[in-house]
C-alpha cells in the first residue's frame, strides 16, 4: 500500500483495532464501541465498568500494543454468514454496542475484521467494514494521547463512554513532528496565556459560554474596535446600534422562531414573548425599512458591533472559542443585483487588508446551491458567478463546496491560519434571496418598478471572542506594540529611582502609551524576566543612576534584549510611530 496521505486513514483505523486489541487484553470486562480515524489520528470508546482509565492506563496500553505488533498480524475480512447467531454471540459476550450496530446493518452485508498471528489464529475480532492494511508491518509510529468522555453515539440520553485518542503516521519523524506540534500549541492554549496574563475569566456564577474581559483584554479589544470604526467609515459604511432583545413577533417574520429555535432563548414579559437577539440582521433591515431607497442611493452597508446569544450544549464550549454571548462584528449590505459583484470585490479587499495587519493567511472556500433552495435559479447563477468572478478576479484560490450552501444563498468562508498553522474559522460573506423577501423590502429601480434588494451579510473577525482566542495563541500572548495591553514597564532599580521612574510614567501615560510602573521592591533581573515572559510587554526602561543623570533611558526589546540608551522624546515618538502604522516589529 502506498504510503501516502489517504492511506493514512487506514493505518491510523488499523492501529485502533490493535488498540483495542490491547485495550481488552489488559481490561478483560472493556465492551467495543467504534473506533473511526479522524483527521488527527483515531479514537476508540470503551465500556469499561468500574474502572476510569489514567496516563498510566495509557502508556500500558501502548506497551501492549508494542508487544503485540511483535509479530506481524494480518487483518482479514471475514463476510458474517449468519448475523442472527453473531449478533447472539455478541450479545453472550457483552458486546452489546457492537450486537447494536451490527442489529442496524443487518442488511448490508457486515463483515467481522479477524486479526490474526501468522499461525492462522484469531486474536482479535472486530465488527468493521474496513478497509485495512493487509498486515501490522507497517503499524510502527503511533502515541495515546489523552481520555476523554464520549456518549453512546453522541447523544446525552446513552451512557458515558471512555475515549482514547491517539494517533499514527507512516514514520517517527512525521510522528515526531505532529508531537512537536501539539506541545507548541498547548503552550499556546489561550486560556493558559490568559492565566498569566490575566486576559478573562468565564465563572460558573455566569454560566459556561460567558465571558467576562479582563482590562487587559478589554484593551486589546479597544484597539480592534477603534481600527474597525474608522475603517468601515473610511469604505462607505454606517455604523448602527440595535437592541438585545426583540419580541417574538419580529423572530416568527425572519424564520428563526421556526429553524433556529433550538439555539434561541426566550424571555417571558406580562404575557409577550422576547427573544434574546441570536442575529442582527432583522433589525438592519427594519432600519433599512425606515427609509425609501432607488438604485442610486444603493448600496446600503450598515455596521453594528452587535452581541449576540446562541445556545449551546455546554460540552462544546470552550474558552474564547467557543461561546453562548459574543460581539459579531457584522454587516449588511442592500445593493441591487447589479451592483453585487462590486460589493463582493470591496469585502474580500476588506478582509485581506484586515487579515494582513494581523500577518494572518487565509484559505478561502466556496459554497454553493443546495437541492432545496429559495430565491430564483438566475439569482443564484448570477451570485455563484458573481463570488467566483471576485475571488479569481482577486487571484485567490478557492475550494468549492458543491451543494453545501444556505437554503437562503451562496456563501464564501475565509479559514484564518494562525502562526503555527491551524486553521480557524474567520470572516464570511454570505448572500440572502430570503430575508428581503419575508421583510418586503423594496427600492425603486431606474425604469421606476418597485424591486427587491440582494443582501449581503458579512462578519470579518466572525466574533470578536473567537477571534481573539485565535489571536492570543497566533502571538502566543506577545502581541504587536499597537495591540498589547501594556507596552512598556519601567523599572526603577532602586527606591531612590522611584520618583524619576514616575515622571517617565507620567509623560508616557500623557502621550497615550499604556505603560506600568513597577516600583515593587524586587530585584531588577527579576521584574524584567516577569515584563517579558509572563506578561510579554514589548518594552521595559531601565531606570537607576547613570539614567538619571544623563536624562537617558535604558531600552529593552522582548525577543530582543537591550537596545542601547533612548531619550524620552525620541521613544514616544518612535513608539507612537510604530503603534499608528500598526507595525509587527518591535524594532524601534
Ligand atoms: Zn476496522
Ligand atoms: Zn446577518
Amino acid at each position: 500500500m502506498e504510503k501516502n496521505s489517504e492511506n493514512l486513514y487506514i493505518l491510523r483505523h488499523s492501529t485502533s483495532h490493535i488498540m483495542a486489541q490491547a485495550v481488552q487484553n489488559l481490561f478483560k470486562n472493556a465492551k467495543l464501541a467504534i473506533g473511526p480515524a479522524i483527521d488527527t489520528g483515531f479514537y476508540y470508546d470503551f465500556d469499561i465498568e468500574g474502572h476510569t482509565l489514567t496516563e498510566e492506563d495509557l502508556a500500558n496500553i501502548e506497551k501492549e500494543m508494542k508487544r503485540i505488533l511483535k509479530d506481524t498480524l494480518t487483518f482479514e475480512k471475514y463476510q458474517i454468514p449468519d448475523v442472527e447467531k453473531q449478533i447472539a454471540e455478541f450479545k453472550a459476550q457483552g458486546e452489546v454496542y457492537k450486537a447494536e450496530l451490527l442489529e442496524e446493518h443487518k442488511n448490508d452485508n457486515p463483515t467481522l475484521y479477524l486479526t490474526k498471528d501468522k499461525d492462522g489464529n484469531v486474536l482479535f475480532n472486530d465488527l468493521c467494514s474496513g478497509p485495512h492494511l493487509e498486515n501490522s508491518s507497517d503499524i510502527k509510529a503511533f502515541k495515546l494521547l489523552k481520555t476523554a468522555g464520549a456518549y453512546w453515539r453522541g447523544s446525552e440520553k446513552n451512557k458515558m463512554l471512555q475515549r482514547i485518542y491517539a494517533t499514527a503516521f507512516w514514520t517517527q519523524k512525521e510522528l515526531d513532528d505532529y508531537l512537536n506540534f501539539l506541545e507548541e500549541a498547548a503552550k499556546r492554549d489561550h486560556r493558559k496565556i490568559s492565566a498569566k496574563m490575566d486576559l478573562f475569566s468565564i465563572r460558573d456564577e455566569v454560566g459556561s459560554g460567558l465571558v467576562l474581559w479582563h482590562p487587559n483584554l478589554a484593551v486589546v479589544r479597544e484597539q480592534i474596535e477603534n481600527y474597525w470604526r474608522s475603517e468601515h467609515r473610511r469604505r462607505g459604511y454606517v455604523i448602527v446600534n440595535t437592541p438585545h432583545i426583540a419580541k417574538s413577533k419580529l423572530w416568527d417574520i425572519s424564520g428563526h422562531s421556526s429553524h433556529y429555535r433550538e439555539n434561541m432563548y426566550f424571555l417571558e414579559d406580562e404575557g409577550t414573548e422576547y427573544v434574546l437577539k441570536p442575529m442582527n440582521c432583522p433589525f438592519h433591515i427594519l432600519i433599512y425599512q425606515a427609509n425609501r431607497y432607488s438604485y442610486r442611493s444603493l448600496p446600503l452597508r450598515m455596521a453594528e458591533l452587535g452581541t449576540v446569544y446562541r445556545r449551546e450544549r455546554s460540552g462544546v464550549l470552550s474558552g474564547l472559542t467557543r461561546v453562548t454571548g459574543f460581539t459579531q462584528d457584522d454587516a449588511h449590505v442592500f445593493c441591487t443585483p447589479e451592483q453585487m459583484v462590486d460589493e463582493i470585490n470591496a469585502i474580500i479587499d476588506f478582509v485581506d487588508y484586515t487579515l494582513s495587519l494581523f500577518n494572518m493567511k487565509y484559505e478561502v472556500e466556496l459554497s454553493t446551491r443546495p437541492e432545496s433552495y429559495v430565491g430564483s435559479l438566475e439569482n443564484w447563477d448570477r451570485a455563484e458567478e458573481g463570488l467566483k468572478k471576485a475571488l479569481e478576479s482577486k487571484g485567490l484560490k478557492y475550494d468549492i463546496n458543491e451543494g453545501d450552501g444556505a437554503f437562503y444563498g451562496p456563501k464564501i468562508d475565509f479559514k484564518l491560519k494562525d502562526a503555527i498553522g491551524r486553521t480557524w474559522q474567520g470572516a464570511t460573506i454570505q448572500l440572502d434571496f430570503n430575508l428581503p423577501e419575508r421583510f418586503d423590502i423594496k427600492y425603486q429601480d431606474k425604469d421606476g418598478s418597485m424591486k427587491t434588494p440582494v443582501m449581503l451579510h458579512r462578519v470579518i473577525f466572525g466574533s470578536m471572542e473567537r477571534f481573539m482566542g485565535v489571536l492570543i495563541e497566533h502571538y502566543a500572548g506577545a502581541f504587536p506594540a499597537w495591540l498589547a495591553p501594556q507596552q512598556v514597564a519601567i523599572v526603577p532599580i532602586s527606591e531612590r529611582h522611584n520618583d524619576y521612574a514616575k515622571e517617565v510614567y507620567d509623560k508616557l501615560t500623557a502621550n497615550d502609551i499604556r505603560a506600568k510602573l513597577d516600583d515593587r521592591s524586587e530585584g531588577m533581573g527579576y521584574k524584567i524576566r516577569e515584563a517579558f515572559q509572563e506578561h510579554k510587554i514589548p518594552y521595559v526602561l531601565v531606570i537607576g543612576d547613570k539614567e538619571m543623570e544623563d536624562g537617558q533611558l535604558s531600552l529593552r526589546i522582548r525577543g530582543i534584549g537591550e537596545a542601547g540608551k533612548i531619550d524620552i522624546d525620541n521613544f514616544i515618538d518612535k513608539l507612537s510611530k510604530n503603534v499608528r502604522t500598526k507595525s509587527q516589529k518591535l524594532e524601534l
